[in-house]
């Protein structure tokens, strides 16, 4: 065990205070679900997916691929993390071909990086958010490039522009299974008369 290892009481992870924060934060329209990191599946060909075939944002942000550690760093991540927090938003599936994708996206990556800053605040200081979506594309876009490619190296947008999910391989599908989210999404979906809902994630790792 290391010295920072040493510091952690795991019997007082405060999981239940952060995931009422989690709650708060996302103001009712999250679902969140503390999630063993060994439950996490990361694979690299969901990761190559960026690249191939390739993503309009492939290279063209620091959250992004190739400038992002990619599924062998989120594996290093995880290995210092007590357990990760699984975040969901609920949208109609008709909203990720309009406008409305980036607003939900953006709003998602305001939510995890809010929860981020709580667990660093509760003394979890290595705490580490991810969500959907590639940051140049959500916040950068007017922009030509991303400036911590260029010029003077500073994000834009520090306060809430996160690494992109995609860029580490994570395993959705199995996420989903882990959570219980597929038996709450086909009880949404009956509730709805089966209109159609997708969702989008997050994940903060809690970091010690
Ligand atoms: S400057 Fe823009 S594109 Fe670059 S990391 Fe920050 S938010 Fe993303």
């Amino acid at each position: 065990m290391n010295d920072h290892e040493l510091q952690v009481d795991k019997s007082k992870l405060k999981t239940d205070e952060l995931v009422q924060i989690a709650l708060g934060i996302g103001a009712g329209i999250i679902d969140v679900v503390v999630i063993s990191t060994d439950n996490i599946s990361v694979k690299e060909d969901l990761a190559d997916m960026c690249r191939k075939p390739r993503c309009a944002f492939y290279g063209l942000s620091a959250n992004c691929p190739p400038y992002v550690s990619g599924p062998s760093g989120f594996r290093d991540m995880l290995k210092i993390s007590a357990y990760v927090l699984a975040i969901k938003i609920d949208v109609p599936s008709g909203w990720l071909i309009t406008d409305e994708r980036l607003v939900m996206m953006r709003l998602l990556h305001e939510i995890v990086a809010d929860i981020e800053r709580s667990a660093i605040k509760l003394g979890y200081s290595r705490s580490k958010a991810f969500a959907a979506g590639s940051c140049k594309e959500i916040f950068c876009n007017r922009h030509l490039s991303c400036r911590m490619l260029t010029n003077n190296g500073e994000c834009r947008n520090p306060q809430y522009a996160r690494p992109a999910i995609e860029a580490y391989g994570i395993d959705v599908h199995e996420l989903n299974k882990t959570a219980g989210w597929f038996k709450s999404q086909d009880l949404i979906e009956t509730a709805l008369d089966k209109a159609s809902t997708s969702a989008i994630y997050g994940l903060v790792l809690i970091g010690y």
